[in-house]
């Protein structure tokens, strides 16, 4: 087997020129050879999406009562999206660069909850579960008012079932947290690179934190197993689940009205451009395809990786999805970018992406601080490395040469540009500090 993945490998360089640069571990920008411009089609429709949307508004109650910071937005799990004209100028000015177009921020960092992108897929799916268990016994129907949730007699209900999940941690701080909150049972199992304070804030929540020195594919497989061994155990499952990616793909419908509210227009003449950072592929894949669903050929959507774990980028390039891991290309599958460490991607969410997904680039986790740091001192806005990993998709394709061919120039005139801030504010502040300190170091650093 590894003597053919070796013969495999040697076949794949000489197809795909880029392989070399991503082996070397430069950044690169890759298109999609395999993108269309054709409308979605898959097995999950624009009706599943609304069928969750839906979901999340029977909850909104239960939400906004159990979680003060839903209030405001009554229960509803949303993130502002910001104009960072301050942003763009700093980024212009210190890469001496144009990004052609107005620039956004989605701001997912803010998410009430957990505080990143998994506030949306991770919570959906915890709901998902307790509704359906409640209504097979009984005990919920749809026209309820969702509130009844908070009372003690479902916590004990829920006590009596279990929730596992695999997660590099902000997976399983928004599962454990909904989780816990619920009455359920609920098991993380933290890869190596987890960080300290998520599985210390998990625990404070009566969650149960099960550390491995591995990375994330054995902690997915470990919570896996145990599910297996108990029918009581659901298990999340960050690489197959169908449920979470249509919890991601709500955001799309919700941007619309953002976009709407903004009066900013979506059509061949104001293209939407989406940066996305991508770990096994399961939010940035559900929010790409919700897009799609919205905004036709005239969404593109790009994703963003560590030159470390670009796991997406070679499954989608040479076809084989789940079939290869950035192990057997020699890359070790290390970064700061924690969210981002993922050696093999979802192969579902690839084999979804294959005629919907523009392009990948990846990024030097140096460049994750480094616009970590920018972002803080031009806007105020404190995101986690992984999350500045959306700013490095706008560098590459708006000034990168092969960027340049994506689109005529024209078109790009009236381009708005939507950086995807996946996580940051739950980070604690010593840490925030830490990474501003490293990115601002490198910046005086490049000036001397
Ligand atoms: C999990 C995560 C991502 C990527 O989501 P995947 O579903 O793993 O691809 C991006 N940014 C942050 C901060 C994350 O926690």
């Amino acid at each position: 087997m590894r003597e053919h993945k070796k013969m495999k490998i040697l076949d794949w360089e000489r197809s795909f020129p880029l392989l070399e640069q991503i082996t070397k571990r430069n950044p690169v920008l890759w298109l999609n050879p395999k993108y269309k411009r054709s409308p979605v089609h898959s097995s999950l429709t624009e009706r599943d999406v609304k069928d969750a949307e839906q979901r999340l508004t029977r909850f909104a109650p239960y939400l906004a009562k159990v979680f003060p910071d839903t209030q405001k937005t009554k229960g509803i799990v949303e993130s502002p999206l910001i104009r960072i004209k301050a942003g763009q100028a700093e980024i212009e000015r210190r890469y001496i660069c144009s990004i052609v177009g107005d620039l956004w921020l989605k701001a997912d960092h803010e998410l009430p909850i957990s505080g990143s992108i998994k506030a949306r897929g991770g919570i959906y799916e915890v709901l998902t579960h307790a509704e359906s268990l409640a209504m097979e016994h009984g005990l919920l129907i749809q026209d309820d008012d969702y509130s009844i949730l908070a009372n003690e007699s479902f916590q004990q209900f829920f006590s009596s079932y279990k929730i596992a999940v695999g997660s590099t941690g902000n997976l399983g701080l928004s599962i454990g947290v909904m989780g816990a909150k619920l009455g359920f049972q609920v098991t993380v199992h933290m890869s190596s690179d987890a960080k300290l304070w998520k599985k210390d804030l998990l625990r404070s929540r009566g969650v149960e934190v099960i550390e491995y020195d591995s990375d994330y594919s054995k902690a997915v497989e470990a919570g896996r197993k145990q599910a297996e061994s108990d029918p009581k155990i659901h298990f999340v499952d960050d690489e197959n689940s169908e449920t979470l990616f249509l919890g991601y793909a709500v955001a799309a419908l919700r941007l619309k009205k953002q976009l709407d509210e903004q009066e900013i227009q979506v059509d061949a003449d104001h293209p939407l451009f989406v940066y996305l950072p991508c770990g096994v592929g399961g939010g940035p894949g559900g929010i790409a395809f919700g897009l799609k669903l919205v905004f036709g050929e005239h969404a593109h959507c790009f994703f963003v990786e560590p030159i470390h774990s670009p796991c997406m980028l070679l499954g989608m390039m040479t076809g084989e999805h789940d079939g290869v891991s950035v192990q057997d290309f020699g890359l070790d599958n290390r970064t700061i970018a924690d969210g981002l460490a993922v050696g093999r991607a979802s192969g579902f969410v690839g084999r979804v992406m294959d005629p919907l997904l523009s392009g990948i680039a990846t990024v030097h986790d140096e460049e994750l601080y480094k616009l970590q740091a920018l972002l803080i001192d031009s806007e105020n806005i404190h995101l986690e490395p992984s999350a500045a990993a959306s700013l490095a998709g706008v560098l590459q394709v708006t000034s990168d040469s092969v960027g340049q061919t994506y689109l005529p120039k024209h078109q790009m005139e009236n381009a708005v540009h939507i950086v995807w801030a996946t996580g940051g504010s739950m980070v604690p502040v010593e840490q925030m500090n830490k990474d501003y300190e490293i990115g601002k170091r490198i910046w005086e650093d490049h000036q001397a």
